[in-house]
């Protein structure tokens, strides 16, 4: 174990139920392992349908005495978790690089990030207002109140393995429900860190409990458990309707946050070298490997062979390697199945006529290495074009003017992030209210803050994280008639 953390008790490995972490209930184990070269970080827990069920009842049982603590403690402790994650940061980001793959400089990033999720609900904890409104005769009255929708389940995916959790569990406890999370079976030592750091902050036992393990018995516990009364996912559409239907059984709420085929527009009128650094961030990160990436590449004819020649040098600049050394900025991508998927829909696009004009396999330092790839002459009906492609891999088509380009960009069943640059202000309204996506970026590539609603319409889910609105995937409203004033 070649991982050297300054607080070594970060590294758990255990399932964390009612505050204290332990074994499995059947003792069995899988292990971690790192992308860069496939060794084992950790053998860890590998839960199954007794400790989620475990975990559940723990979480039932610990939510009437959370929810019922003032907004203020409940705020606090959130606030102190914030303060832990950033003083504990640096190990944090070398658990994450170490079982995800990505850049030290990014998983700071996204420890900071996921963090800043926390820090937000925070604050929006002691803003679960109510209503009073005008009643329908003269002595009575219409009371709202929003109280915490029950015990919560989270699946969560291994691209962001701190941020997808803040992101839920943060607006969980700020509404008083208590959580049990599910991380991916790659990354769960993010998780575990998240939830040692949780408990030392004041969180009690059983408002946060941590399973990983089999995503099916898990999952089928999570979603049929009748004491589970809302579940939130972070992952693929085709996951994301089993879950759904799962959930039916019980009728849980549900918030998806599923995956994209992001659209990146650039117009004429852009100005092309901030259109391309905007193309190389929301392509890049991460090895192109998150929901928000640019997708697809659609770039006027006018100014295409230009655009094309900017994003190449760009992209060939970019360094590939492991991300724990100064520098790289393209990790591995996350296993073998990822390779496979991503080498296939490059290798079926230039079948089908893409041309190469950057890279197209796999990269010199083998495993799970991609080639940053920039393909020219895709079509709308090429693979690259059509699947998200969770890979470093920049597809660019042509477009005649604008409509084709709004056509082109809403040319799929998904919407959560797009992009566009222009500099014609007209332009700027008419695309951002025809793209049929929850994000539209304009003029910038990185849209995801705590203070703006991250979600997207179509099948790329249902349900807002962070911002005003984040809470209300949390809450119900109940509505309390006041007669005989
Ligand atoms: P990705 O393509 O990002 O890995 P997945 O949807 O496959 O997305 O996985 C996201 C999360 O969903 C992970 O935690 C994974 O273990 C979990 N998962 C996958 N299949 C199921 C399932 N049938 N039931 C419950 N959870 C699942």
């Amino acid at each position: 174990m070649a991982l050297s953390l300054t607080d070594s008790s970060l590294l758990q490995t255990g399932v964390y139920i009612d505050g204290s972490w332990s074994d499995a209930d059947s003792g069995e184990t899988f292990a971690v392992t790192n992308p860069v070269n496939g060794d084992t970080i950790a053998e860890v827990a590998k839960g199954g349908v007794a400790d989620t069920r475990r975990a559940i009842q723990a979480a039932d049982a610990a939510m009437g005495a959370w929810r019922s603590r003032p907004a203020k403690e409940r705020s606090d402790i959130l606030r102190a978790w914030f303060d832990l994650l950033m003083a504990n940061q640096e190990d944090l980001a070398m658990i994450m690089t170490a079982e995800q793959g990505k850049p030290l400089a990014e998983s700071r990033g996204e420890i900071a990030y996921g963090a800043s999720y926390v820090e937000w609900f925070a604050e929006q904890a002691k803003r679960i207002n109510g209503d009073v409104i005008p009643g329908p005769a003269a002595d009575r009255r219409i009371v709202c109140i929003r109280q915490p929708v029950g015990v919560v389940a989270a699946i969560t995916p291994w691209n962001f393995p701190n941020a997808m959790i803040a992101r839920k569990a943060a607006p969980a406890l700020a509404a008083g429900c208590s959580i049990v999370i599910k991380p991916a079976t790659e990354t769960p030592l993010s998780a575990f860190a998240m939830c040692e750091l949780a408990t030392r902050a004041g969180v009690p036992a059983g408002v946060i409990n941590v399973v990983a393990g089999s995503a099916r018995d898990i999952g089928g516990e999570l979603t049929a458990n009748p004491l589970v009364r809302k579940l939130t996912f972070t992952g693929s559409t085709p996951v994301g309707k089993t879950l759904i239907e799962q959930c039916a059984g019980t009728v849980k709420k549900t918030s998806m946050e599923l995956g994209g085929n992001a659209p990146f527009i650039v117009f004429e009128d852009a100005d092309l070298d901030a259109a391309v650094e905007g193309a190389m961030v929301s392509k890049y990160r991460n090895a192109g490997q998150t929901c928000v990436c640019s997708n697809r590449l659609i770039v006027q004819d006018s100014v295409y062979d230009a655009f094309v020649e900017k994003l190449v040098r760009a992209t060939a600049a970019l360094k590939v390697g492991n991300g724990m050394e100064d520098g790289v900025n393209i990790g591995p991508l996350i296993n073998q199945q990822a390779a496979s998927d991503v080498s296939k829909l490059v290798d079926d696009s230039v079948a089908a006529g893409a041309s190469v004009a950057l890279g197209g396999g796999m990269h010199d330092l083998g495993g799970y290495f991609y080639q940053p790839t920039v393909l020219t002459d895709v079509t709308a009906d090429m693979p690259v074009f059509r699947n998200e492609i969770f890979g470093p891999v920049a597809p660019v088509t042509r477009f005649a003017d604008e409509d084709e380009a709004i056509a082109l960009a809403n040319d799929t069943e998904f919407g959560l992030a797009s992009y566009f640059y222009t500099r014609d202000i007209g332009r700027v309204w008419r695309v951002g209210e025809a793209l049929e996506y929850g994000i539209v970026g304009i003029n910038e590539g990185i849209i995801s803050n705590a203070m703006a609603p991250f979600g997207g319409i179509k099948e790329s889910g249902s349900g807002r994280e962070g911002s005003i609105y984040g809470i209300d995937d949390y809450v119900e409203i109940k509505y309390m008639l006041m007669g005989g004033l």
